[in-house]
């Protein structure tokens, strides 16, 4: 039987892989910590890029947590390394926290640079890689109030319709409900349903950013607003006698219920939402500066609100505009449309003496 001799030049060519096999190593850990500080949010929060799913490849999608820490998605694994991304609360937070198969939206979509970046030590992430483990992602902390968001989707019953809450002085978003919804939890097996051209529900519809309403009564206040800037001295000189039935001409505006408010100063036509005083305080307006008090307010003009879609209200009466116009834009009808968002922001704005905070979600 022949020894094996010690090999000097094999021992030493050993070495000089092993030299070689950390110097690559090294280089992959500073570039994949280059990658992930500097250029991996921009990379990754394109939904659109192909590095999306190389991350996927490597870590276990974080959970989305409510704002006490209560789970609103996670991914469960399963005996043969299946991964299922699960809703707890299933269509209570749909638009909110969004889905993440089928594109990304919501808050799967804001927080997919965090949900897909892990902060396990280096060291044992490197271990993972080679053992072909994956890495677990960061888990996200929102904004959202889990009771306040059952309580909104109840309220909201059967109806279509949005529900936004939020904290006028930090821009909190704490509520964000939007019908009809999607159990996300079924979403890839629903997709053809949902997306089929005789629907005609807008499941995957946020209302709240995305869905566009005359803002009705709740444009009372920024009539209101533009009133008293044009009459910052007067305004609580405004006198109007309420009969339930405003007539002007050929026109007639009704009060709520045909309801009879009585003699109306400023604050009481503002408290009782007199669509009469209002249709006759709205013919006293300088049309140009209600529009520009309208643009102040971010009619026709950009959201302070990053990363999620939404649509931009619009306020089209310009000066000129009849008299029919005038009396139904003053209260709140006509063209005017507004998202729910932007309401809640408007609202917002006064509530926090006119300061509007940026609204958010992710803690
Ligand atoms: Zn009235």
């Amino acid at each position: 039987m022949k020894k094996a001799d010690p090999n000097p030049k094999a021992n030493r060519n050993i070495l000089k892989l092993v030299y070689v096999i950390v110097a690559l190593f090294l280089g992959l850990i500073a570039y994949m910590a280059y990658f992930l500080q500097a250029r991996g949010e921009d990379v990754i929060n394109n939904s659109y890029n192909a590095r999306l799913d190389s991350f996927a490849d490597r870590i276990i999608r974080g959970k989305i947590l409510a704002a006490d820490g209560t789970v609103l998605a996670e991914t469960q694994i399963d005996g043969d390394g299946n991964e299922t991304r699960v809703y707890p609360y299933g269509s209570v937070f749909d638009h909110a926290v969004g889905y993440s198969t089928k594109g990304k939206t919501g808050i799967e979509s804001l927080a997919n640079f965090y949900l897909l970046t892990s902060h396990v030590n280096l060291m044992e992430q490197a271990l993972n890689q080679m053992s072909g483990e994956k890495n677990l992602g960061d888990n996200v902390y929102t904004t959202l109030d889990p009771q306040l968001q059952q309580a909104a989707w109840d309220a909201l019953g059967d109806r279509r319709g949005a529900v936004i809450a939020m904290e006028p002085d930090t821009g909190k978003i704490l509520a964000m409900v939007s019908k009809p919804g999607y159990d996300p939890n079924t979403i890839a097996a629903d997709w053809e349903t949902l997306t089929s051209e005789e629907n005609d529900q807008g499941q995957l519809l946020n209302r709240v950013t995305q869905g566009m309403y005359p803002p009705g009564s709740t444009f009372k206040i920024v009539t209101a607003l533009e009133y008293m800037r044009e009459r910052p001295e007067d305004y609580k000189n405004f006198q109007f006698d309420c009969n339930g039935l405003y007539v002007n001409g050929d026109y007639q505006i009704r009060c709520y219920h045909g309801n009879a408010h009585g003699h109306q100063d400023f604050t009481l036509a503002f408290a009782n939402s007199c669509n009469g005083a209002f249709a006759s305080l709205g013919l006293e307006l300088d049309l140009g500066r209600f529009a520009r008090t309208a643009q102040d307010v971010l009619f026709n003009s950009p959201l302070p609100l990053s990363g999620l879609p939404y649509k931009q209200s619009s306020f089209a009466m310009k000066p000129g505009a009849g008299t029919w116009e005038i009396l139904q834009t003053s209260m709140g009808q006509g063209v005017t449309q507004i998202t729910p968002l932007h309401n809640a922001l408007i609202t917002a704005a006064i509530a926090n003496g006119g300061t509007l905070m940026r609204p958010y979600l992710l803690d």
